[in-house]
């Protein structure tokens, strides 16, 4: 971050904005990528690229964050919400095949915990009536599809780094697309609707307002910061998904009294993103929440589903029945997670949770 400040260039697309576009090519191979000031903000870069319109359907989980469906509904998108899988919050892609009409524009994955949805699936229906396919892959650094990193799959796809999530600067997001017709149209929408970059590149010799778009850069400092986190991805990744895999090992007893723990899908990958218990009831978690609070644990539960959101219902007359995204509402609990946890602090955690349930 001294770098940033000594080279001057503390607005976007500076040295070290570049330096992180480039780490997810050399690392991922994608080739256009773009920083943003958060994931909302490169979703609402692919609504716009996408050419969402009034009354046009996207289809998309209920069990997600609103960022995911906000970034459509700003563009007048009919929101079309469906169900998780049973035995995983991704969304079920027999449910997404149901709903797709001619109407469908695009549909939006999340990769819920960086595991991957089953995109051969998705692509599949989505080109049946040339939809989009924009994946959501906010939790899904370093996770991957058949060997394939997620991000990459889609037509577009969007990245956060927000301080919850595996690498981080803050606030902060990325957008990559999967052709450089979108890449050149997104980095318009970035700049304000200008074609500055194209002018900074010395393509044209001035810039003007040629198309809708907004600020979508983050600072320079904030990529410094970025950097800084990608060049620890490694490290940090192997952290993670080592006290992921010792709670799994050491909570195993629960699922012999009712609880479930997370699971990673067939052709999916874990990035150790979260580490989940779905409880034996709605109430169960909220035992469980304050049981845990009184050891000085901090054990926190995921999404209410969209489809019954206040915002959702002024909207529409009816809702769907989506009951494995209520339960996911009712009963997921997250444990916590992060690099950098001590030996001692995960057995704190992993007694207290056995000792609620009465297995020490
Ligand atoms: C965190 C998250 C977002 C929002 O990311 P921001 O960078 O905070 O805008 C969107 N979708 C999902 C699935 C997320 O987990």
């Amino acid at each position: 971050m001294e770098e940033a400040m000594q080279i001057g260039h503390t607005s976007g697309d500076g040295a070290f904005t570049k330096k992180c576009q480039e780490f997810f090519r050399s690392k991922f191979g994608m080739a256009n990528t773009l920083l943003t000031t958060s994931a909302t903000h490169a979703l609402e870069m692919c609504a716009i690229l996408a050419e969402i319109e009034p009354e046009d359907e996207v289809i998309m989980p209920s069990y997600t964050f609103s960022s995911t469906a906000n970034a459509f509904a700003l563009r007048g998108a009919r929101i079309i919400f469906v169900d998780s899988l049973k035995e995983h919050p991704n969304m079920d892609p027999s449910a997404v095949e149901a709903a797709i009409t001619d109407r469908t524009k695009a549909i939006v994955v999340v990769h819920y915990g960086g595991v991957a949805c089953d995109m051969d699936r998705i692509m599949a229906a989505a080109s049946s009536v040339d939809a989009m396919v924009i994946e959501d892959a906010a939790q899904a650094i370093d996770a991957y599809y058949k060997g394939k990193p997620l991000g990459s799959i889609g037509h577009m796809a969007a990245f956060s780094f927000h301080g919850t999530k595996n690498i981080s600067c803050g606030e902060g997001g990325l957008f990559v697309a999967n052709s450089k017709e979108l890449y050149k149209k997104a980095e318009i929408i970035r700049e304000k609707g200008t074609n500055r970059n194209e002018f900074f590149r010395g393509e044209v010799d001035k810039y003007g307002w040629i198309g809708v778009g907004s600020s979508y850069l983050p600072s320079d400092l904030l990529a410094a910061f970025l950097l800084a986190q990608l060049e620890s991805l490694s490290v940090i990744q192997r952290q993670r998904i080592l006290l992921w895999e010792q709670y799994h090992l050491k909570l195993s007893s629960l699922q012999n009294i009712g609880f479930s723990l997370p699971m990673i899908l067939e052709d999916g990958t874990n990035n150790g993103h979260v580490f989940y218990l779905i409880c034996r009831s709605m109430q169960d978690r909220i035992d469980m929440i304050s049981f845990l609070m009184q050891k000085g644990v901090k054990a926190v539960f995921h999404y209410l589903p969209l489809h019954k959101s206040p915002y959702h219902l002024s909207q529409v007359e009816e809702v769907p029945l989506l009951v494995n995204a209520e339960l996911y509402g009712e009963r997921l609990l997250r444990l916590p997670l992060f690099a950098g946890m001590t030996d001692d602090e995960h057995d704190l955690i992993c007694n207290s949770v056995l000792e609620y349930c009465g297995l020490v």
